[in-house]
């Protein structure tokens, strides 16, 4: 078995819904437990250019499971759980109905087409870091430390809903 921690972001149509629906879905699936659910952020959209004050803004927080798929497999099950609910790849970092990414497998290193891990820009996300820490004061970040310095350095928006 393996840990492993699942950001989620969502900032179009019924945010709280679709959540709480992937969480179901998460759970529902043959070899993964849910951990933990850590409460929910509300946090503004950000563009390469940093926030868009135009777009919606999301709802962001991660979930701790414990699984025996492979990383590769729990990706494709995060992928499809996203498509399910009407994700559509259209413009990098674009508005989204739900984005589920693999942040840490089990203190894995990989890095191949499919998949980075841990994930190369959680370090400096605190809408990753903060409900991580909600739920694993101790975590670390293979490669880049406790969770807890990472956030407390991680200087955008993260407001508890
Ligand atoms: P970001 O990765 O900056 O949060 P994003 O979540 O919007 O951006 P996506 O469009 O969801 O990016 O994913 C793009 C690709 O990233 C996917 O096709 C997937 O194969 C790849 N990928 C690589 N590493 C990971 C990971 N750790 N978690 C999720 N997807 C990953
Ligand atoms: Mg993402
Ligand atoms: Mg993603």
């Amino acid at each position: 078995m393996s840990r492993a921690v699942i950001a989620f972001g969502a900032n179009l149509g019924d945010r709280e819904a679709t959540i709480a629906a992937a969480t179901r879905e998460l759970a529902d699936t043959r070899g993964v437990e849910l951990v933990a659910v850590s409460p929910v952020y509300e946090t503004p959209a950000l563009k390469e250019d940093g926030v868009d004050p135009d777009a919606p803004g999301y709802l962001n927080g991660v979930i701790v499971v414990e699984t025996s798929l492979e990383a590769h497999a729990l990706l494709d099950l995060l992928q499809a759980i996203e498509a399910r609910h009407g994700r559509v790849r259209a413009e990098h970092w674009g508005d989204r109905t739900l984005d589920l990414d693999l942040i840490d497998f089990g203190g894995r290193v990989i890095s191949d087409e499919r998949l980075t891990l841990p994930h190369p820009r959680a370090w400096q996300r605190a809408f990753v870091l903060q409900p991580w820490l909600d739920v694993e004061p101790d975590a670390v970040l293979t490669g880049r430390g406790p969770v807890a310095q990472l956030r407390a350095a991680a200087n955008d928006r993260v407001e508890r809903r």
